[in-house]
């Protein structure tokens, strides 16, 4: 298991343009294992990279935490994993075992858990070095840029909607359809979930249908609370928007007991809540982070049981800025991936 030689997209400081350097990837150490890269995953996310924004990080940095590969070296103390397993690495970046919620088992909330590609260097690489409580296996079935954007933008909405206390038979709205909400509308409806979808534009109606939603709303001619009203109001309404104003109307007019859950960042402030239709109708404004190493292969399984796939725009490692740029433009659909090698 000796160092290996290997390409690497590196962002030099806060704000700079991607770098391609040829860098070593040293053998793994206790607990840690190395990936060979096949695919990984552009999220919005990684522009708390790529711009510095998130505390403490440190440059220069390789982001990327929708990792798809194969392990190509384990260190000490790694009974699970050995050399050729198909692997997935995603936001997550493994967990400490010895802080509170840790004690607790809640390893989502780990007080010292590192962002991959933020605490250490990420996917945008030939090679990635992670900790082994980090990864997931991934099914046959899936192909390294099928899972990649299931690592964090599949797990992330997975996750939220098997956690949320929504039943089988439910009314459950996905608001907006881009990177994470046309998953959402794909888990919701396998699920079985009653699932409308709700976004801007006629457009978006038949690949709201293609992508399992029973009902489609265009907010942009039709309101959507007299609309979700008329369904009987929804138990759920997941938000995948990055406008906090946009979701002032959800809350008051979701069913009474019914929960909007945030996975999606707001970009435009706070949310503004009225706290009348929370307590008199017992309602709920909640969030999800994404989901631990076990939590991905769940997504990864489910969605090659039933079919879930994301819809990519693939680019080589090299071309990681223009990729990375199409990602943040809003107009890819829906998912960017670099395809590192195969
Ligand atoms: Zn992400
Ligand atoms: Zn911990």
């Amino acid at each position: 298991m000796p160092t290996v030689t290997g390409r690497a997209m590196q962002v030099p400081a806060a704000g700079g343009a991607f770098q391609l350097v040829t860098r070593e990837f040293p053998e793994p150490g206790p607990g840690q294992v190395r990936i060979r890269v096949h695919a990984c995953g552009v999220c919005h996310s990684d522009s708390l990279t790529k711009l510095g924004l998130w505390p403490g990080l440190q440059f220069p940095r390789v982001p990327g935490h929708e990792v798809a590969g194969v392990v190509d070296a384990v260190g000490a103390d790694v009974p699970l994993f050995k050399s050729g397993q198909r692997v997935g690495l995603g936001w997550h970046g493994g967990h400490c075992n010895y802080c509170n919620p840790c004690r607790r088992g809640d390893f989502m909330l780990c007080e010292n858990q590192p962002i991959s590609g933020i605490g250490y260097d990420g996917g945008y690489a030939d090679y990635v070095l992670a900790p082994a409580n980090a990864l997931a296996f991934l099914p046959a079935e899936l192909a390294d840029a099928d899972a990649a954007p299931l690592l964090c933008a599949g797990v992330t909405t997975f996750n939220s909607l098997r956690n949320s206390g929504a039943r089988i038979g439910d009314t459950v709205a996905i608001l907006g359809i881009g990177g994470l909400g046309h998953l959402a509308i794909q888990y919701a409806a396998k699920a079985g979930y009653r699932t409308v979808a709700i976004a801007r534009g006629q457009d978006k109606g038949p690949l709201a249908r293609q992508l399992g939603a029973h009902i489609y709303i265009d907010s942009t001619t039709q309101d959507p609370a007299k609309e979700l009203q008329k369904l009987g109001g929804a138990n759920l309404v997941l938000s995948t928007i990055t406008s906090a104003k946009a979701l002032e109307w959800v809350i008051a007019d979701l069913a009474p007991a019914g929960k909007l859950l945030v996975v999606g960042a707001p970009e435009d402030g706070a949310i503004q809540v009225n706290p009348f239709p929370l307590l008199l109708g017992r309602r709920t404004v909640s969030g999800w982070p994404s989901g631990t190493g076990m939590d991905s292969e769940d997504t990864l399984n489910f969605s090659a049981l039933t079919g879930v796939k994301p819809m990519l725009e693939t680019y080589p490692l090299e071309q990681a800025e223009e990729a990375y740029n199409r990602m943040m433009s809003g107009k890819a659909r829906f998912r960017v991936v670099l395809q590192v090698s195969s």
